[in-house]
């Protein structure tokens, strides 16, 4: 570990209790709040956050500050206008339903992106008066999504990190949003982006290629120099608390109570903020088909619900608040009997003594959200059984769902099935409750909320993101130069040089990679030194580096070498005499697939044929896009047809080229003089330069740009790079005379 860390969330774990010269702060629980605190506690960290709105005469509120201070608590002060848009309108009006995938919810207009982006202002602006370069930053949640972006413009030396706490949708419900591609754009800014389970990562990734079109891996978003790693980390509680707290005596004597309150009746147990996403309504409904389905159970059970009240200035929660109120009434005003009924609605707010009492009490816990991104709920329940016993019946749509696998699961909206389980959980035997409960202890201690922390924290500073690249890049260039410096004095340098993805970077179409002047003015200062030769080596038509190059004093290499055009030469000699009679059948496989792949087109060379895709927008399975899907499918056709032929399939990125055999870039090396001997500097970024990194001398300073398997000596973050090391040849002394 470098630096200090810096913690981000909308709130800080505390809150300011009473008002007036009477407000005083208290520290707030919670997973999240457990677990970053284990973080903090190791000294080295500053925390940034919104204190929450209060009032207080200016004693209270120094007293406060100094509080927060001694804490390392750095507030970002909100107004009330602020909280409106910011917070409630967009955060928990806008992107709250949509990150849920609740359609139903957005409302008409989505109003406050212009306090969002300025709210995130306020906190990136707090961490970069705060932050210095090598510190680990960790952004949370869908409050800050355009943090990461703001301190990486003013950053770029710190590694930045976010974890999201909710579900991320799928593309088709994300594009809704009319700020889709600042938010991912700000996201890609950090070096590690966290998810509770792998479902919403692979929808996080989904939406990367179809709203940016960018390139995703499995693990890892690859952006110009910057690599965004992805990583699956599902929170968890802190189970020792959650274990004294159910040993409790005071807890123990509450759930002795509530049993005989509860007459030998079976207890059904919910408890969740009163939100849309928990699915409350359809829990209340299985209820109610479980008492007609099953008649056994009239009199005989009783369900609490602890709603707890939740963002009531946003208006859609009112609305849903008499909802419940209704549907509770509805379902005890059919199955109440003078002694008996069936749902008992608490509508407040419980301390975590009664949460515990509740939890060891139920018979039956249910947590059945429409969606939610963890449910810690659902892991505080099986943290306080010491007992062993109970049941848990759980949403399928509840991150906490897929690690709780020994649980009931149900799906929510199938309110016929999720009656159903609520029998089975009601009726199982005390053997299999016990094992089924047995299983979930053990994970839950397992993976607590501190291991969460700390498993972010060390991701975070293992990724490669710039920082990392970055100090690689440095140290290359310098040595480089001072190898090139070194020799300079007694041989000439040849430098070879790819184009595209080298001196500059992949563009969306390869018209619009065209070199600007500062690009030929480098090249062409770097060509006119003494003993200086500068050979381009591209996969492009002769056209293109004619129309590019054709004034300046250097060689040229076009499809991949099968052409060149020595310096001072105006004609193109062919390198390669070869049978191409097989272009024919691959062009006609290629007009299928030109025709069933909207956006693709077919580029026809000289000794090859390629097919692009990268321009496919259509989405397939989620995961990969159609362009893939088609590619894998000429590449399978063409398999067959390229058996018995002098060509072969080349690797590349988002195009499919077919090439005839036997050719290469590196036929380039045979152009290189070897008396007296260069020093030889070829640099290019893929598979198609390693093969003149292979045809040079071992002495050669080989480069590689970016990521990938390589047998180049050296390697260089991006095309920026390249052009500071050729700046730096054009700077070197070179000895007069010979
Ligand atoms: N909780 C609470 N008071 C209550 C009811 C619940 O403090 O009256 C706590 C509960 O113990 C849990 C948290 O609120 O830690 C709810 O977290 P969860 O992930 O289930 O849902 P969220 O509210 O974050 O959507």
């Amino acid at each position: 570990m470098t630096g200090r860390r810096i913690i981000v969330a909308n709130r800080l774990p505390y809150r300011v209790e009473g008002s007036g010269s009477a407000a005083v702060l208290r520290p707030s629980d919670g997973g999240l709040a457990t677990g970053l605190r284990s973080i903090h506690e190791q000294g080295n960290s500053l925390w940034i956050g919104w204190p929450g709105a209060y009032s207080a005469t200016r004693e209270a509120r120094a007293a406060i500050d100094a509080q927060l201070a001694d804490a390392r608590m750095i507030p970002v002060q909100l107004n009330a206008k602020e909280v409106k848009a910011y917070y409630e309108d967009l955060s928990n009006g806008a992107l709250w339903p949509v990150f849920h995938s609740d359609l139903g919810q957005i409302p008409l207009e989505m109003k406050g992106w212009k306090e969002y982006e300025h709210a995130n202002r306020k906190f990136a602006q707090a961490i970069i008066a705060h932050a210095e370069p090598g510190d680990a930053i960790w952004v949370h949640d869908y409050q800050l999504m355009l943090v990461p972006q703001m301190v990486r413009e003013a950053m770029p030396n710190v590694r930045i990190g976010f974890f999201l706490h909710i579900p991320f949708p799928g593309p088709d419900v994300f594009r809704i949003l009319p700020f889709r591609e600042q938010i991912l754009k700000s996201l890609l800014a950090c070096d590690l982006v966290g998810f509770h389970v792998p479902a919403y990562l692979q929808n996080f990734v989904a939406n990367v290629r179809n709203v940016l079109g960018e390139e995703c891996f499995v693990d890892e978003i690859r952006t110009n120099n910057h690599t965004t790693r992805l990583g699956v980390f599902p929170l968890g509680i802190d189970a020792g608390h959650w274990q004294r707290l159910a040993a409790e005596p005071a807890v123990q004597s509450r759930v002795e109570t509530l049993k005989q309150e509860a007459r030998g009746f079976k207890l059904l147990m919910g408890i969740d903020r009163l939100d849309y996403t928990k699915g409350i309504p359809r829990r209340l409904l299985a209820i109610d088909r479980l008492l007609e389905r099953y008649p056994e159970w009239r009199g005989k059970l009783r369900m609490i619900q602890v709603s707890v009240p939740s963002r009531e200035s946003v208006e859609s929660y009112g609305t849903f608040r008499r909802q419940v109120d209704e549907l509770v009434g509805r379902i005890n005003g059919r199955w109440s009997t003078e002694q008996w009924a069936p749902i008992h609605h608490i509508f407040r707010s419980i301390d975590e003594h009664e949460v515990a009492a509740f939890y060891r009490a139920a018979d039956v816990m249910v947590v059945t959200p429409m969606r939610d991104g963890m449910n810690l709920v659902a892991k505080e329940f099986a943290g306080a059984r010491i007992d062993g016993d109970g049941v848990l019946v759980i949403s399928e749509f509840a991150g906490a769902a897929s690690e709780l696998g020994t649980a009931l699961h149900v799906n929510p909206f199938d309110i016929d099935q999720t009656a159903d389980r609520i029998h089975e959980a009601l009726a199982m035997g005390e053997e299999e409750r016990r094992s089924r409960m047995s299983g979930m202890r053990e994970r839950v201690n397992a993976y607590t909320s501190t291991s969460w922390a700390f498993d972010f924290m060390r991701t975070l500073d293992e990724a490669p993101g710039t920082g990392a690249m970055k100090v690689a890049s440095e140290h290359a260039l310098c040595e480089i130069t001072a190898l090139v410096c070194g020799g300079r004095k007694r041989r000439p340098l040849h430098i070879v040089l790819d184009y595209d993805g080298t001196l500059v970077p992949l563009a969306e179409s390869p018209e619009m990679a065209a070199p600007g002047d500062d690009l030929k003015e480098l090249l062409c200062a770097l060509s006119r030194r003494r003993d200086t030769l500068v050979d381009v080596v591209s996969g492009r038509p002769r056209r293109d580096l004619e129309a590019w190059f054709s004034d300046l004093p250097i060689g040229l290499h076009a499809e991949h070498g099968i052409w060149s055009r020595p310096r001072g030469e105006l004609d193109w000699q062919s390198n390669a005499f070869t049978d191409l009679r097989w272009k024919e059948a691959v062009h006609r496989i290629l007009g299928y697939f030109l025709a069933t792949t909207t956006g693709s087109f077919v580029e026809d060379k000289s000794t090859s044929v390629a097919w692009h895709y990268r321009r496919n927008q259509d989405d397939f399975f989620g995961g990969t896009d159609f362009g893939e899907y088609k590619a894998r499918e000429l590449r399978r056709t063409l398999s067959d047809v390229l058996a018995s032929v002098p060509a072969y399939v080349l690797p590349g990125h988002k195009v499919v080229e077919i090439t005839a055999a036997g050719l290469s870039k590196g036929i380039v090396a045979r152009s290189i003089a070897t008396d007296p001997a260069p020093i030889i500097v070829a640099i290019g970024d893929d598979r198609t330069d390693e093969d003149i990194f292979g045809a040079l001398p071992a002495d050669a300073i080989t480069i590689r740009v970016g990521g990938g398997a390589t047998r180049a000596r050296y390697r260089l973050d991006g095309p920026a790079d390249v052009r500071a090391l050729l700046a730096r040849f054009v700077e070197i002394p070179v000895a007069a005379g010979k």
